[in-house]
């Protein structure tokens, strides 16, 4: 069966990613598009997610391309019109609308994805894959990366329920949380919040194991970074391994050698996973990353910086 599907929300990343992969993918035919501001060629578009099902337009499923802080909402309407729901990451601003969704979702009995691109890594898998065995001794996130290359315009990000810097540190977190052999929790953070803005800029994060055995796991998250971007994991072992994932999960190292440089494919991928999922009628919402990312909130010291702009 071929699923005709909506995408809801035609900004950066629908355009980069969501239309070409649905384009490639024959699982899947682009049946709509839903925006305020865009239409596309050959395909209805409707200005609101109310106006798309009340033209009677044939759909089977929605890629919700949205910010997270509107997503729960059209989760229900397109839950309600009988779709089934892919939603982008960061899925929701908080825990409580993610459980509603998932609870939802169920009650419907639709198929609910919640996608996290970055896990979607041939480098990913293999890493953990090596660490299924180990114990962790040291972790270190470093996720640096400039907000005006990656969110240019973007005024969501910086309003409350847009995660600032948690928005690309949240993919970092979910590569650890499907690797890491054991749970991690959040220890202490540092959140560091611009004057003029109400999400942060950067964040220093101290998780700890479950058992309160010693280990030195730590993320740096920081959106003032120029030049060269720095995305990337290291992970130590009890025994001595030593593994580096780069540039964003595509490259691993192990031991200093370069294991692993696997081809971006993280959004093709995901719509292959779609169509597993509708398929089998199953629907995957893992919400750990989302945990953490509350987590540091809840524990976080914020700092006030400088204004951004
Ligand atoms: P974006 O460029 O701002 O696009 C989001 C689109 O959602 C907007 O263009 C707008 O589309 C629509 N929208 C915004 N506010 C809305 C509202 N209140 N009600 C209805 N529609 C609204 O953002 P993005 O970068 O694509 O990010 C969207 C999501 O994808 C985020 O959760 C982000 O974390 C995730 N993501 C982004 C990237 C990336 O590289 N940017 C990568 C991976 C994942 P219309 O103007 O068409 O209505």
């Amino acid at each position: 069966m071929v699923f005709k599907i909506a995408v809801v929300g035609l900004g950066k990343i629908a355009t980069d990613q969501h239309l070409p992969c649905i384009a490639k993918n024959a699982d899947f035919k682009l049946a709509a598009g839903v925006s305020r501001n865009t239409k596309l060629d050959n395909v209805p578009c409707f200005e609101s997610l109310g106006d798309l099902i009340s033209s009677g337009t044939s759909i089977d499923a929605v890629a919700l391309c949205t910010p997270p802080s509107v997503r729960l909402a059209m989760a229900r309407q397109a839950l309600d019109a009988g779709y089934h729901v892919l939603i982008e990451k960061p899925p929701t601003p908080t825990l409580g609308e993610m459980f509603a969704m998932i609870d939802y979702a169920k009650i419907k009995g639709r198929v609910l994805y919640a996608a996290w691109h970055s896990r979607y890594n041939q480098a990913v898998d293999e890493a953990k894959r090596r660490l299924a065995v180990k114990r962790v001794s040291k972790m270190k996130i470093t996720w640096r990366e400039d907000v005006k290359r990656w969110h240019p315009g973007q005024e969501w990000i910086w309003e409350p329920g847009g995660f600032g810097v948690f928005d690309p540190g949240i993919n970092a977190l979910s590569i650890v949380t499907k690797i890491l052999p054991e749970p991690i929790f959040v220890e202490q953070a540092t959140i560091e919040v611009p004057a003029n803005k109400a999400t942060p800029i950067a964040a220093q994060i101290r998780f700890k194991r479950g058992d309160g055995a010693k280990a030195d796991l730590s993320a740096d998250f920081d959106w003032r970074q120029k030049g060269e971007q720095t995305w990337e994991i290291g992970i130590a072992a009890t025994d001595g391994m030593v593994l580096n994932l780069k540039k964003g999960g595509s490259i691993l190292e192990v031991g200093g050698k370069l294991i692993m440089e696997a081809p971006l494919e993280e959004y093709e991928m995901i719509y292959a996973r779609f169509a597993e999922l509708l398929q089998s009628g199953k629907s995957d919402t893992d919400v750990t990353p989302l945990q953490l990312v509350c987590d540091c909130f809840m524990l976080g010291r914020p700092v006030t910086t400088a204004e951004f702009s």
